[in-house]
């Protein structure tokens, strides 16, 4: 275990910088200005932020809202579950403009005979990198709305929110860009071919921006078990909502004898 290894100012205002283990991009708590402490240096990139949109009472019964309603979900759920824990989140992500093009060489076995492809093909994306390293955020499912981002500005961060610094610079981004973009190709190309022998794949990066991002994370109770529900918290969307296996209202206690009962199982 390293501690944190020295007291840093921020060279930007000179207030004293609050620095977390691990932590690579920081933003300063009293001017706003961001630092890769990597290089020592203050950021370059531009650093915009999402505002959040919704107050803690509002998202609490959009929260009740999702559980009364919808696919596959106890009918119990609203009445019966409670909210334990409700927190925003400014996550750090870098938003990356990016043209990639994949030059491939396979084969096709599923029809019986063995056909060989090869070909290229270019795909532009606006990808996202959360930089955070030991992380469950869905990131794939969110879609970062970028509809809403504003040059970054401290009075932009709510009262009560958790910001988070990011743990990796650009370049540690750009490196798992070009991973999760080979993953993605190969995805791609497996409805086409059975076999990739070869596959490259050449980035030419465009822009790469940092966004920090409002993420409401709940933590909600049913049945003595703990759900996770996460909202956006510009545009409101349900980014991830845990539902309670049907069968969870089966085993417990007398009152789940009785439910079991009514249900005629
Ligand atoms: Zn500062």
């Amino acid at each position: 275990m390293t501690e944190i290894a020295e007291k840093v100012n921020c060279p930007n205002c000179g207030a004293p910088l609050k620095l977390e283990a691990g932590e690579v991009i920081i933003t300063c708590e009293y001017c706003g200005a961001a630092m890769n402490m990597a290089v020592g240096k203050k950021y370059f990139l531009r650093h915009s932020i999402i505002p959040n949109q919704y107050s803690p009472e509002q998202i609490s019964s959009m929260a009740k809202k999702w559980m009364g309603g919808g696919f596959l979900k106890p009918e119990d759920l609203a009445r019966r579950s409670s909210i334990k824990e409700q927190y925003l989140v400014f996550l750090p992500f870098f938003v990356i403009h990016v043209s990639a093009q994949a030059k491939y060489e396979g084969v096709l076995t599923r029809t019986g005979q063995h056909i060989p492809k090869k070909g290229d093909f270019t795909r532009e994306y606006h990808w996202k990198i959360l930089g955070r390293r030991a992380s469950s955020f869905p990131t794939k499912e969110y879609e970062i709305p970028l509809r809403g981002k504003v040059d970054f500005d401290l009075s932009h961060v709510s009262k009560n929110a958790k910001f988070l610094n990011s743990e990796m610079d650009e370049r540690e981004a750009h490196s798992r860009l070009k991973q999760e973009i080979e993953e993605h190709n190969k995805f791609l190309l497996s409805s086409e071919m059975d076999v990739i022998s070869t596959i490259e794949t050449n980035l030419e990066i465009r822009n790469t921006e940092f966004v920090h991002a409002p993420v409401w994370f709940l933590k909600y109770e049913y049945n003595g078990k703990m759900y996770e529900l996460l909202f956006d918290g510009a545009s409101g969307d349900t980014i991830k909502g845990d539902i309670p296996a049907p069968d969870d209202t089966s085993t417990k206690g007398f009152f789940g004898k009785v439910k079991k009962g009514f249900f005629g199982g």
